[in-house]
């Protein structure tokens, strides 16, 4: 049978189910939430973080203008913090050295919003002048550390089981302000996944109960 624009009815429906199957792949496609990839480099240039932290604090209340001379720009540090502000669930923290204030205020924000914080970092760093690490457990944060010789080295984060943050960079004023380091921020499960294993691994390696004193003779 012909229709009236000359091309037989078939080849009609054929392309008109081509433009279907097509349609609904653009609809599939579009709802697919993007891969998460960002990159951090720092040094980070300084920036006022208070407004950032005062809307985390209280979504929607008026923030008080602050008065320090700090810019508020977009920055490395401030991207890392509002990923990590983002936690809904969940933190879980591998960081060898934690001692940058701003950064603890916002892990601390986080516990206070009923967001679960647990924290594994380094025996020998935590208990350098200027950690941050006795603040958080203080705070009622779960701490767990290593009993090792080797360094608890690692400086990773991941927020509600499925961002990973992760790279060269230790949560320390001086390397965000100074030193040359680098983030990745990523929500691929083929990454989050293992780093998610190792996480639990760590945490119950690192369980107190586990913990060995050296025996005291008398
Ligand atoms: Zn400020």
């Amino acid at each position: 049978m012909w229709s009236p624009a000359g091309l037989p009815r078939a080849a009609l429906l054929a392309v008109a189910a081509a433009a279907a199957a097509l349609a609904v792949a653009a609809v599939a496609a579009w709802r697919r939430p993007r891969p998460l990839r960002e990159v951090l480099f720092f040094p980070s240039r300084p920036c006022c973080l208070e407004a950032l932290l005062a809307e985390a604090a209280a979504p929607g209340a008026p923030a008080l203008p602050c008065p320090c001379p700090l810019p508020r720009a977009e920055t490395s540090l401030s991207r890392l913090v509002r990923r990590l502000l983002s936690a809904r669930r969940s933190l879980d923290l591998c960081i060898f050295a934690f001692s940058c204030p701003q950064l603890a205020r916002a892990v601390q924000l986080l516990h206070r919003r009923g967001v679960r914080v647990r924290l594994v970092t380094d025996a020998q760093y935590m208990g350098l002048h200027g950690s941050q690490i006795g603040r958080l457990r203080h705070a009622g944060i779960q701490v767990r550390h290593d009993q090792h010789s080797g360094f608890m080295h690692h400086k990773f984060a991941i927020v509600d089981r499925r961002m990973l943050i992760t790279g060269s960079l230790n949560w320390t004023t001086q390397a965000i302000q100074s030193n040359r380091e680098n983030v990745l921020v990523v929500d691929d499960a083929a990454c989050v996944k293992p780093f998610l294993d190792e996480f639990e691994r760590i945490w119950e390696e690192y369980n107190p109960t586990n913990y060995v004193f050296p025996k005291v003779s008398n």
